[in-house]
């Protein structure tokens, strides 16, 4: 499955849903009810920031997206206060037609007041876990989880030699002894690599996905402010033994690779993060993931928001800066939450039973997934 996003589009894309229903099909029948489940929960809502990007994305289509969602107006989701005066501003920048103006203006305002979906969404989390759901929420929502988020440490900034410091730091990650011997050598060979302008980490582009048909490598500049911490462990995330390495490893030839199943892929990059080289950084990027999660769980949408958005100007950030993080948190459901369900399953799962992470990559490169499937949403 090559759609990576297809949760995300299955609402308003009858291709996409096509697409998966077809895929689908080589699934045993377990694997196939797993997966029912997960496409009825993401075909039974949306959000506007969702109908927001793909109309703004595939502008031909806009209009079919437009009729359909106010179609289906019941199944919008609540859209915090917090990101009304940004789509307000985006909704008049983007559109020129002014009757479809009128209508997002109207679906924006009837979403500020809509239901959530979060209590299905961890009812889905619940079942899909099963016996390992206790134990794994019980780490963000015991009353000794402290739900504060810490302050990450000073770093110091790259201002220049971003290409040579990425050299640097990948051929530190990948020839570590100690990390070849528990992730096994580094599967990754030949791969584009882009260090463009733009906020954000990075991001990996299989052969599969990507526009290219090779592995690619993104790392972003942020206004030449790279952070060295930041760098070195997106470095980790998308490399190796990050994606790069668990595509390369493990997902070539294998035809029921979904990549689409966050909560494994992002989830072993996230573990890969959390589980190579200890330091403060990742102490504290652990822990503000953890209360993320809390929150996700506790917290309505607009607490959420308006936390999020007080903590990021503290932070001294502009808007800009953190919208796309926002959004992220509150249009995109069960997102950002699986890069973290994800790697606390796979933590506990390599503690417990795979004794190293390279035994748990053996295990997914095995016909027999098993455990596998719990990780697909
Ligand atoms: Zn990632």
């Amino acid at each position: 499955m090559t759609v990576w996003d297809w949760k995300f589009r299955i609402f308003f894309q009858t291709e996409v849903k096509n697409e998966v229903k077809e895929w689908m099909t080589k699934l045993k029948y377990e694997e196939y009810k797993i997966y029912e489940n997960i496409v009825e929960f993401y075909s039974s809502f949306y959000s506007f920031g969702i109908l927001f990007d793909l109309m703004s994305e595939n502008v031909s289509e806009a209009k079919t997206y437009l009729t359909y969602a106010i179609e289906s107006i019941d199944k919008i989701v609540q859209t915090p206060m917090a990101l009304a005066p940004y789509y307000r501003q985006r909704i008049k920048s983007n559109f020129k037609d002014s009757q479809i103006q009128q209508q997002l203006l109207h679906l924006l305002d009837v979403s500020l007041k809509a239901h959530e979906v979060k209590f299905e969404y961890w009812c889905l989390v619940a079942e899909l876990l099963g016996n390992s759901h206790e134990a794994i929420t019980n780490i963000f929502l015991s009353d000794q989880f402290d739900s504060t988020p810490y302050k990450r440490p000073a770093q110091r900034t790259i201002h220049r030699e971003t290409q040579a410091t990425f050299e640097k730091m990948y051929l530190f990650a990948t020839t570590d002894t100690t990390l070849n011997k528990r992730f096994g050598n580094n599967a990754i060979k030949n791969f584009g690599k882009k260090i463009t302008v733009g906020n954000g980490y990075g991001e990996w582009w299989d052969r599969d996905i990507s526009a290219t048909g090779h592995d690619e490598l993104v790392l972003y500049t942020n206004d030449n402010e790279v952070k060295r911490e930041d760098y070195f462990y997106t470095i980790i995330h998308e490399t190796y033994p990050g994606h790069g390495h668990f595509y390369n490893f493990v997902c070539h030839n294998n035809t029921l690779m979904d990549h689409g199943a966050m909560m494994l892929t992002e989830g072993w990059a996230t573990y890969c993060e959390w589980n190579t080289f200890p330091s403060k950084y990742v102490d504290v990027v652990k822990h503000n993931a953890l209360v993320f999660l809390n929150n996700s769980y506790l917290l309505d949408c607009n607490t959420r928001a308006n936390l999020i958005y007080e903590r990021k100007r503290k932070q001294g950030l502009k808007v800009s800066q953190f919208i796309t993080s926002l959004i992220y948190a509150t249009q995109y459901i069960g997102y950002l939450e699986a890069y973290y369900l994800g790697a606390l399953w796979i933590e506990k799962a390599i503690a417990e039973k795979y004794h190293s992470p390279v035994e748990f990559l053996s295990m997914l490169n095995k016909s027999n997934k098993g455990e596998f499937f719990k990780l697909w949403l």
